[in-house]
C-alpha cells in the first residue's frame, strides 16, 4: 500500500480517491474547494494545506485537474517537493505537448511521470470501471498499476511520454460526433412524430448500438442536461484534438464539425451543462428549442 498525493478533487478526482482509501492507500488530498476536501475527509482520507503539504512524503502523486493551465500551476510545486524517485500520474487530460514537457522535467528531477488521461465520464469513476490509457515507461506503468486497479478496469500503456493524451483526444473525437449524431436521431424522430424512445431502444440493440446509447438515452429524451462532463471541458478537448490532428497532418472533418458544433453550445451559455446539451444546439438549427 502507498502513501498517495490527490492534486484536484472535483466529479471525477473526488470519487477516484475515495477508491483508493477504500483499496488501503493513505490518501492525502488538496483542492481549492473546502468542500472538496471535506468529501475525502469523510471517504476516510486526509486533507492538505497546499500542493507542497499533500506531495510531501507521498510515494506516488496525482493530479486531476481541469485543463493545462492548472496542472501547469501546480508541476513546479509537485517537482520542487516530491520525494527522490516518487511518481506522478496525471489522470487530467491536457494537450499531449505539455504531457511530454512535465515528463522531460520531471525526468531530469528523478520524478517519473505517466500521463494517463481516462475514459467513462462521472459513473465510470464512482464505479471505478474507468478506461485509462498511459504514455511513459513500462516500468512505470507496472509501478502504478496498483492506482489502475483501484479506479479503472481497462489500462494500457499505448506509448511513450504523451501517448495517452493522443489517445485521449482519439477518445473525445469519437464521444463528441456520436453525441452529435444521436441528437440528430432524437430531433428527426421526434419531429416526424415518432415514438423517439422506442426508437432510441431498437437503435441501441442494433449496428448502432453505443455506450452513450446506453446510458444517456433516457436523460437526453428528458432534457436532463446536468454534468457530468461539462461543454466547457469538451470545448477544451475538441481544441487539444484539432490541435493534435494539425501536429499529425491529417485531417479531421467530422472532428471539426462537431467542435463548431460544441462551441455554439458554449457561445449559446450552456458550457455549464452536461455535453450531451450539445441536442440544444441541434435542436435549434432546426428551429425547434426546447
Ligand atoms: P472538475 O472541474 O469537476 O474538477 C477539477 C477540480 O480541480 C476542481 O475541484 C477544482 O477545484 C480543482 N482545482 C483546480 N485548480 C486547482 C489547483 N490549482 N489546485 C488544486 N485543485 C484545483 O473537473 P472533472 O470533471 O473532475 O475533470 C477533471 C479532468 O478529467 C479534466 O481534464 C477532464 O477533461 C477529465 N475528464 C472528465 C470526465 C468527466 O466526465 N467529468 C471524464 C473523463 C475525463
Amino acid at each position: 500500500m502507498s502513501r498517495i498525493a490527490f492534486i484536484g478533487l472535483g466529479v471525477m478526482g473526488s470519487p477516484m480517491a475515495g477508491h483508493l482509501v477504500r483499496a488501503g492507500h493513505e490518501v492525502t488530498g488538496f483542492d481549492l474547494g473546502q468542500e472538496a476536501m471535506a468529501r475525502l475527509r469523510a471517504a476516510g482520507g486526509a486533507s492538505a494545506a497546499g500542493v507542497a503539504e499533500a506531495v510531501k512524503g507521498a510515494e506516488i502523486v496525482i493530479t486531476m485537474l481541469p485543463a493545462d493551465p492548472q496542472v501547469e500551476a501546480v508541476f513546479p510545486e509537485i517537482l520542487g517537493s516530491a520525494e527522490p524517485g516518487a511518481l506522478y500520474v496525471d489522470f487530467s487530460t491536457i494537450t499531449p505537448q505539455t504531457s511530454q514537457k512535465l515528463a522531460r522535467e520531471g525526468a531530469a528531477r528523478g520524478l517519473r511521470v505517466l500521463d494517463a488521461p481516462v475514459s467513462g465520464g462521472e459513473k465510470g469513476a464512482v464505479d471505478a470501471v474507468l478506461s485509462i490509457m498511459v504514455g511513459g515507461s513500462r516500468e512505470d506503468f507496472e509501478a502504478a498499476t496498483p492506482v489502475f486497479e483501484a479506479v479503472g478496469r481497462t489500462f494500457k500503456l499505448v506509448g511513450p511520454a504523451g501517448a495517452g493524451q493522443y489517445v485521449k483526444a482519439a477518445n473525445q473525437l469519437v464521444v463528441g460526433g456520436t453525441y452529435a449524431l444521436v441528437a440528430e436521431a432524437i430531433v428527426l424522430m421526434e419531429a416526424a412524430g415518432v415514438d423517439a424512445a422506442a426508437g432510441l431502444d431498437v437503435l441501441a440493440g442494433g449496428l448502432a448500438a453505443s455506450r452513450i446509447l446506453d446510458i444517456k438515452r433516457e436523460s437526453m429524451l428528458a432534457r436532463d442536461f446536468r454534468p457530468g462532463f461539462r461543454i466547457d471541458l469538451h470545448h477544451k478537448d475538441m481544441g487539444i484534438i484539432l490541435d493534435a490532428a494539425r501536429g499529425a497532418d491529417v485531417a479531421v472533418p467530422m472532428g471539426a464539425l462537431t467542435a463548431q458544433l460544441i462551441a455554439a453550445a458554449r457561445a449559446r451559455g450552456h458550457g455549464g451543462l452536461d455535453h450531451s446539451a450539445l441536442l440544444k444546439v441541434t435542436e435549434s438549427l432546426s428551429g425547434r428549442d426546447s
